[in-house]
């Protein structure tokens, strides 16, 4: 059987090689063109002699999702890609491109098992999670098929991270490693919808990580009905578990917050937001609900968000209010769908 030859670290290529009796500095070069170029056929890795590249077509497979579907957004650029995964799971994966650079918004499961109720991955449910590679190929592939650096990764996509922790730190460090896509620890930032054991371990790692969390109400009985899946980890005990995370990092957490019109905007939801942040170190970003097909829920007006916003700033509370991106094309945030069936 061929080898799969992307699941070797470089220093597993240069052993291999130097059994090979081939120089050491032909693995690093093929592991450049596999981990930064995403280069999938070894035909074109054309700084190798010919005889090499013929020798690990024989003998290996370069393994890589396939696109199955790719849009983009005619209102700002915004594309959406369906991957196709070695066992016919489909998953999304969506790049933006803003003055700053490339952000990759990467799905970290098929699917989700924690069913918020706002969230057209949550209706669905869940199929499996993705291993590392299946992670980090979303943004080696994109950056590939766009011709650009990606400078920024969020784990926003299908999935929640912390359900799949291991695999999530393994694929942040792979992002990470200046061998491979050299993205900046601090430009990469896992979204989860509270997992406390999750974010616990996330403050014991040496990384420079980014961490949000998508609060959506600070009022227990409104999240539980929101969030079903994270009903045990309770309001008080994230808060808790955040202060400690904000001690041990000294790093700033984000909290999302999507506006649901008559739910989580009135006096009182805004009000207990305002006490679960004044006075802590963290990042407020507002944005209004995005819809999403056979749901009970509609967006905030602006003005409610706005309202928000100039609450929150007097409390000295620091809020960005975000503008979705790829509405036209579902790419929005928790617009991204569950497809249960190969799609072709
Ligand atoms: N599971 C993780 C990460 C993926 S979801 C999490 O929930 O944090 C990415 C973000 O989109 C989360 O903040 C999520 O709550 C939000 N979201 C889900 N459905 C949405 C919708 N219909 N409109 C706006 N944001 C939504
Ligand atoms: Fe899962 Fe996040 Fe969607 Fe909730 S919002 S169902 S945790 S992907």
């Amino acid at each position: 059987m061929k080898q799969d030859i992307k699941s070797r670290t470089t220093e597993q290529l240069q052993e291999e090689f130097s059994l090979l009796s081939l120089p050491r500095f032909r693995a690093g070069q093929v592991y450049a063109w596999l981990h930064q170029k995403g280069e999938r056929s070894f035909e074109e890795m054309t700084n190798l002699p010919k005889a090499l590249r013929d020798q690990l077509a024989e003998t290996c497979v370069i393994t890589a999702p396939t696109v199955a579907r790719k849009q983009v957004s005619a209102l700002d650029g915004t594309r959406k890609y369906l991957w196709e995964l070695s066992d016919g799971n489909c998953i999304e994966t969506v790049l933006m491109q803003y003055h700053h650079g490339n952000t990759v918004c990467i799905s970290s499961q098929v699917g989700c098992r924690m069913g918020c109720a706002f969230c057209a991955t949550g209706l669905a449910g869940l199929s499996r999670s993705l291993t590392a590679q299946e992670m980090v190929d979303q943004v080696l592939h994109v950056s590939r098929d766009f011709g650009e650096r990606v400078t920024s990764v969020v784990f926003m996509g299908q999935g929640e991270p912390f359900a799949n922790f291991d695999n999530t730190v393994e694929a942040l460090r792979m992002l990470n490693d200046p061998e491979g896509l050299a993205i900046g620890a601090r430009h990469l930032t896992v979204s989860t919808c509270g997992v406390i054991p999750g974010i616990r371990r996330f403050a014991e790692l040496p990384e420079q990580f980014t961490l949000a969390i998508s609060l959506h109400s600070a009022i227990q009985t409104t999240r539980n009905q929101l969030m079903p899946g994270v009903k045990k980890f309770t309001l008080l005990r994230l808060h808790e578990a955040i202060q400690e995370y904000v001690e041990k990092t000294g790093r700033r957490p984000t909290y999302e917050f999507a506006m649901i019109d008559g739910i989580n905007d009135t006096n009182p939801e805004m009000q207990a937001l305002v006490d679960f942040c004044a006075g802590t170190l963290c990042h407020v970003n507002l944005i209004q609900l995005n819809d999403i097909p056979d749901s009970p829920f509609r967006p905030s007006p602006i003005e409610k968000v706005e309202a928000l916003q100039r609450r929150l700033t007097m409390h000295g509370v620091e809020t960005t209010i975000r503008n979705s991106r790829g509405g036209d094309i579902d790419a929005a945030c928790g617009q991204l769908k569950q497809r249960r069936f190969r799609a072709r």
